[in-house]
């Protein structure tokens, strides 16, 4: 590993634990996992999953890091608001719902449009902000 690059992971972890420090959901489960997506809340364990595919961003891939890190502490915070059995349950209820009504289990599912909204809405404070710190 070169030292830009462990400058650029050591960077990019910051800004994973800056984010669940201010939502406030380190005491959430979570785990590290090699996979596609840069973070993902798995309903069915309770637990928080980061990628460790990419240990570095490209410029390109920061908006998408922020969104899905953000979108999935959405997640997080419900889980840790509720406890994650009973987030679960109301998660699943939510899955049969949108099935029952002809509509898509994910994309009509209540979670799913708040989490992304939260996402959309707070990505670009988080930005500047890691840009003034000169993390991205
Ligand atoms: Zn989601």
């Amino acid at each position: 590993m070169i030292l830009n690059e462990f400058i650029k992971e050591t960077q990019k972890n910051q800004m994973i634990s800056t984010l669940l420090k201010h939502y406030k959901v380190g005491s959430v489960k979570m785990k590290q996992k090699s996979m596609k997506d840069h973070a993902h809340y798995d309903v069915d364990r309770g637990e928080l999953q980061l990628s460790t595919r990419y240990k570095t961003l490209k410029d390109s891939q920061i908006k998408e890091f922020l969104i899905t890190i953000i979108h999935e502490i959405d997640h997080a915070v419900d889980s840790k608001k509720y406890g994650w059995k009973r987030f679960k349950e109301m998660y699943e209820f939510e899955m049969n719902l949108q099935v029952q009504a002809g509509k898509n289990e994910y994309d009509d599912n209540e979670f799913e449009i708040k989490a992304e909204k939260f996402g959309q809405k707070n990505w670009k404070q988080w930005y500047s902000k890691f840009k003034k710190q000169n993390l991205i």
